[in-house]
Order: structure tokens, then C-alpha cells, then sequence
């Protein structure tokens, strides 16, 4: 279990909810979601300040006041955040606005970021290379804890298969298999994995049902206008009825949503 805050941990039983916008593109817009996700019930926002895109010809993020729009609006709703550190540079900045250090896909493997998240004291929110086994991946998840930090969260994102109808392949059996194997708490990320709006929900529903302790979702409140993955952001109107549904498998397996 890893400890959020006061109130909120992760791997407790409960549900958690990550959700908000692919990239935080604007105070806006940030507020927004972070107003819907406080009205919702839900605790943790997620929005990328530093964004690792696979075209250098498209947006790249706020960075630092990317960050700063993030906390405010986190402190306004008494909400937590979670945030990707893209390089050994900003992840002090990283650490010091944000709750959750995400360290993404594309750098499950750059050993110095790892290093360096081993030496914050925020929980860290490790993401699956999507060409990685889980044995790499879980010894990834060492070079941290090695470094000091066991406050460890692993996120299975989807892998690369031969299969390109969607823009990864959500790997379910990870969810159970990630949890026995290393006893730490287990999200799911089915946005990345899809890559598409419609599927989103049936995939967060699977990995509730699968055991994973959470998932972080995008929502952004105008998904045709995003500067990034608005092909697979869920509109923020949707919320309500999200979390109803993922209230509705969670409640079957005996637990509840944070
Ligand atoms: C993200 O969650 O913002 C992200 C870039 O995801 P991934 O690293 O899984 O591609
Ligand atoms: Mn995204």
C-alpha cells in the first residue's frame, strides 16, 4: 500500500480514479476538470507539464507553468496530483508540485531517472515500457527501491503486439500477475493502451475486475479540441456515468472507489 496522503492510499482495497486531461494545456482547462473530478467525489488529477510526445512536431507541454496551474488548481479543490517527470532535470520541480511522480512508458528503462526518483520522497507511478516483459519491468521497479523510495506504484499502459486495430494491447493477465509477483499496488491505464474513446471503459472495467488497484484515465472537457490524445480522452461530461459503472464492478468484487 502507498500512502497519498492523509486520506488516500493506494492498494487499500479500495478503487482509485486518476483522472483528467492527456496534457494540462491551460489554466482553463485544467480548473475545469479539476472542478468536475471534486464535484465527482474523485481525489487524484492527472494532467502531463512535460509531455513525451513520439512527434517532435506537436505540443510538448506547459512545463513549469504547466505545473503550477496543476497544484493551484489541486489546492482550490483540496485534490491530489499526478505528474509525469520526463528527465532527471525537472524531477525535482516534478516532486515539489505534485503528489504522484509518474515516470512514463518510454522511460521505464533510463536508469538515471529511475536514480533519481529512488532519491524523492513522493510516490513514484512507474509505467510498463510497452516493449518490456514484466520482468523487466519489475526490476525496474528495483533500480528505484534501491535508491531508497519503496513507495512504488506499477502502471500497466498496454504493449506492442502484432495487432494495430488499437494503439496498444492491454495486457490483463500484468494485473494479477504484477500484484503477486511484487506485492506492490497495481494500476491500469486503459487511455494509452486503447487509443481510443470507445474502448476505454469497457478496458477500465476489465482491469477493476481484474484486481488493479486503480486506474488513471483521460477526460479532458472538449476532446475534439486537445493538443494531445484527444482520439482516446473520454468528454468530461461522461464523468458521472464513468464512475457509476466502475462503481458498479468494484461494488460486485466487494469494494469501494476513493
Ligand atoms: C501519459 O500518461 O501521459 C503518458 C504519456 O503515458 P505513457 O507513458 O504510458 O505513454
Ligand atoms: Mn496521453
Amino acid at each position: 500500500m502507498v500512502d497519498i496522503g492523509s486520506d488516500v492510499s493506494i492498494g487499500d482495497g479500495k478503487v482509485v480514479i486518476m483522472a483528467g486531461p492527456c496534457s494540462v494545456e491551460g489554466y482553463d482547462q485544467i480548473r475545469n476538470t479539476g472542478a468536475a473530478l471534486k464535484e465527482n467525489g474523485l481525489c487524484i488529477l492527472r494532467g502531463g507539464a512535460f509531455k513525451p510526445r513520439t512527434s517532435p512536431h506537436t505540443f510538448q507541454g506547459l512545463g513549469l507553468d504547466g505545473l503550477k496551474m496543476l497544484r493551484a488548481v489541486a489546492n482550490e479543490f483540496g485534490l491530489y496530483v499526478i505528474t509525469e517527470a520526463l528527465s532527471v532535470e525537472n524531477i525535482r520541480d516534478v516532486s515539489e508540485y505534485s503528489d504522484i511522480v509518474q515516470i512514463g512508458s518510454r522511460n521505464m528503462q533510463h536508469y538515471p531517472i529511475l536514480w533519481a526518483a529512488g532519491e524523492q520522497d513522493k510516490p513514484i507511478l512507474l509505467k510498463r515500457g510497452f516493449m518490456n516483459t514484466l520482468d523487466e519491468f519489475l526490476l525496474a521497479a528495483e533500480h528505484i527501491s534501491s535508491r531508497g523510495n519503496s513507495k512504488i506504484i506499477l502502471c500497466e499502459r498496454g504493449i506492442r503486439t502484432f495487432d494495430n486495430t488499437t494503439r496498444f494491447t492491454l495486457d490483463i493477465s500484468a494485473i494479477p500477475l504484477l500484484k503477486q509477483r511484487s506485492g506492490l499496488p497495481v494500476v491500469a491505464d486503459p487511455s494509452h493502451a486503447a487509443g481510443r474513446a470507445d474502448l476505454v471503459t469497457s478496458l477500465s472495467l476489465a482491469s477493476i475486475a481484474a484486481g488493479a488497484d486503480g486506474i488513471l484515465v483521460e477526460f479532458h472537457p472538449n476532446p475534439q479540441n486537445a493538443l494531445s490524445d484527444g482520439n482516446q480522452s473520454l468528454p468530461l461530461d461522461t464523468l458521472p456515468k464513468f464512475i457509476s459503472q466502475m462503481r458498479s464492478v468494484a461494488f460486485a468484487l466487494g469494494r469501494n472507489i476513493h
